[in-house]
């Protein structure tokens, strides 16, 4: 191999395609550029510069023909090799100067560090440079606040941060006055001094004549080179013997420093917009304030009804006529067993298996106290009932033996009944009527507190046996309570008195006309409409994120539309893919999260708001909130990927001419 150049461009063409018409941008460019070099590549508009001088950095590959940087042609380098190489090879001054409005001067001048895989912040090198373009004292400034020439010496301040080996200038002054015009050129100048390679286009002689070497072109040729005197010379290209041309390739997104800057450019991007950012997670905010609270009042019917359980007792038997479809199906005339108080006595000397049994009988009850009117649910109950079932009051006394044996008209009443008929007043020795009979209020059924829905505490207790010869006219129970010696023996006991129930009301084997159901089953059953509320608070919530995705999506979309300058702009400093695409993840779950986390604290807050008003069961949990967190962190990223992507394969130049 010959000499090595810096750069090196052999028969190079480019056509633009635009629909059915093509445009011969480059007609077959060839041309060498030394290091410390400063070119100048002059023509009239539509020549052909800017399309050298893309190529040239690197933003843009040649249809055909060969470009060798320091000897490595382009053409076998991965996309991420290209975009290493535009981060510490090339940098480049636009004509559009192309800053990032949202952020201060230094933070513009360091932002090509976060794509160079180096630990550190790099403040101090960005100060260092802004100093020496004359701008030290402005670094806490953002881009509008200041003037174009000084927008522009921020530019080529960022194009120095990574050191590069060449700086490509595309007309920087073309949007200047021609005193900044002159401020740029000087700085341009001392770079070169300095020993930095250049390449400028222009098409204005005054800037041109900065230069060393001026290459003029037209209608894509070269159509003179030729070099100044008294420039600085070239040097040959041996310093670079050691140059890795494949440079740091292999970047982890996670290295210190590259994602924490991530996430601050999406908290700043979401600030910058907080109107907007609102509205777009305002869906993932109802989602998730829908999920806490449904898992809060799903878990609070669950704790109630366990609580309930536990009060009942896990070794009790419930026996009901009826076949044991919950709701039942349609049942033949007389499918149902009627039970009297001999089964319960029946069932009660089964000694081994059976501690107590006590049967009851349900209907309603509408109650006068004074000029007060109120119903509730009736139960007719036997003497063991009380301790059975945990209700024996701490106010007044359980039923005695002999009230229940006379059929006496003697009533315990619940706390909620206790508040509307009694108010304050003690009503304890009270008369009231139930079913426009009197009875003499003899204690108050201990609190028990809301089962879902059901206020348990809104409840009527009466003698059994007062309750179906004189209240309801009923010659049979409802149902039979039964408490087994142990939990142990719950299935045998099952069997045993269901083998007693047959035989006594001469029933079939495959008989249905009453079931047995223990607390298991039970609790099976009020856990399947808890169960049915939840699938439906989560339908709503599951609407609602998907609602709330769509809408994050649709933002994002427009975000990368809004900032496709922006995108094109980081990825010509050297963002690859996955960093274009891992930023706009980030944003989205940002978005995503934030709502979340909104939504979590509105769910708690309903959640409390449906205890307090509205008296419900609830019960928030950690795993709710862990929960709706990492919904909305994936809801961010499924709905972000798209749009993340979509700014991901924008390509450079294109993005950086977007309007
Ligand atoms: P110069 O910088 O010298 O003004 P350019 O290199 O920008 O010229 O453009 C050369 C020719 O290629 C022009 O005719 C221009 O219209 C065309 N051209 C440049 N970029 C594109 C593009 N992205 N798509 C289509 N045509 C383009
Ligand atoms: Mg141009």
């Amino acid at each position: 191999m010959s000499v090595q150049h810096l750069l090196e461009l052999v028969d190079v063409h480019r056509t633009y395609q635009i629909g059915e018409s093509t445009v011969q941008a480059l007609r077959g460019v060839s041309v060498t550029i030394e290091q410390g070099e400063f070119v100048a590549i002059m023509g009239a508009s539509g020549s052909g510069k800017s399309s050298l001088m893309q190529i040239l950095g690197l933003l843009d590959t040649p249809d055909k023909g060969d470009y060798l940087l320091l000897g490595q042609n382009v053409n076998t380098l991965s996309e991420d090799e290209l975009s290493g190489l535009r981060n510490n090879v090339a940098g480049f001054v636009f004509q559009q100067f192309h800053l990032l409005k949202r952020m201060s001067i230094v933070e513009n001048v360091r932002l090509p560090h976060i794509y160079s895989g180096i630990k550190g912040d790099f403040r101090k090198e960005a100060l260092e440079r802004l100093r020496q373009v004359g701008l030290a004292e402005r670094v806490d400034h953002t881009p509008n606040q200041l003037s174009g020439g000084e927008q522009q010496r921020v530019a080529i301040a960022r194009a120095l941060v990574r050191d590069p080996l060449i700086i490509f200038a595309d007309e920087p002054t073309g949007n200047l006055d021609t005193k900044n015009s002159a401020e740029i050129m000087k700085i341009f100048k001392g770079l070169h001094e300095e020993g930095k390679t250049i390449v400028m286009v222009t098409h204005e002689k005054e800037i041109a004549d900065y230069a060393g070497r001026v290459i003029t072109m037209r209608d894509g040729v070269i159509i003179s080179d030729e070099q100044r005197t008294g420039s600085v010379p070239a040097r040959s290209a041996e310093p670079l013997a050691g140059f890795e041309i494949h440079g740091p390739a292999k970047v982890s997104l996670w290295q210190d420093g590259r994602f924490i800057g991530f996430m601050a450019q999406a908290f700043q991007a979401i600030l910058a917009n907080k109107m907007r950012s609102f509205l777009s997670v305002l869906g993932i905010f109802v989602g998730v304030a829908s999920v806490i609270a449904m898992m809060a009042l799903g878990e609070g019917a669950k704790a109630a009804m366990q609580e309930q359980l536990k009060s009942m007792g896990s070794n009790m038997l419930s026996i009901r006529g009826g076949s044991a479809k919950i709701r039942g199906a349609a049942q033949g005339a007389g499918a149902v067993a009627r039970f009297t108080a001999i089964d319960v006595e029946d069932i009660a000397e089964l000694t081994t298996l059976v501690k107590n049994a006590t049967g009851v009988v349900n209907g309603s009850a509408r109650m006068v106290y004074g000029n007060k009117n109120w119903s509730s649910s009736l139960t007719g109950v036997g003497y063991d009932y009380g301790t059975m079932r945990a209700s024996t009051p701490t106010v007044g006394r359980w039923f005695t033996r002999e009230e229940i044996q006379k059929r006496d008209k003697v009533a315990i009443i619940g706390v909620t009944v206790v508040k509307e008929l009694f108010g304050n007043t003690n009503p304890i020795g009270g008369t009231i009527k139930i079913n426009r009979i009197n009875f003499t209020v003899i204690g108050i059924a201990p609190a028990k507190g809301f089962s879902g829905p059901q206020d348990e505490d809104d409840v009527v207790l009466i003698p059994v046996t007062t309750a179906m010869y004189r209240v309801l006219g009923k010659d049979y129970l409802s149902g039979i309570f039964v408490e087994v010696t142990s939990p142990a023996l719950i299935e045998q006991a099952k069997s045993t008195i269901s083998e007693l129930i047959r035989k006594r009301h001469r029933l079939q084997a495959d008989d249905d006309s009453f079931n047995i159901r223990d607390m298991t089953e039970i609790q099976k059953m009020l856990s399947s409409t808890t169960q049915t509320m939840s699938v439906l608070l989560g339908s709503i919530a599951a609407i609602s994120l998907v609602v709330g995705g769509i809408g994050i999506m649709n933002i994002m979309l427009v975000s990368v539309t809004e900032r496709t300058r922006e995108i094109g702009l980081r990825k010509a400093i050297g963002a690859r893919k996955g960093d274009i695409m891992l930023q706009f993840l980030v944003e989205s779950v940002g978005l995503t999260i934030s709502g979340g986390l909104i939504g979590i604290i509105a769910g708690i807050g309903v959640s409390f708001m449906l205890a307090i008003f509205a008296g419900w069961a609830v019960k928030t949990s950690v795993v709710s909130v862990v929960v709706a967190t990492v919904f909305s962190a994936l809801i961010g990223i499924f709905f972000g990927l798209w749009p993340a992507r979509k700014a991901a394969e924008l390509k450079p130049l294109e993005a950086l001419r977007y309007e």
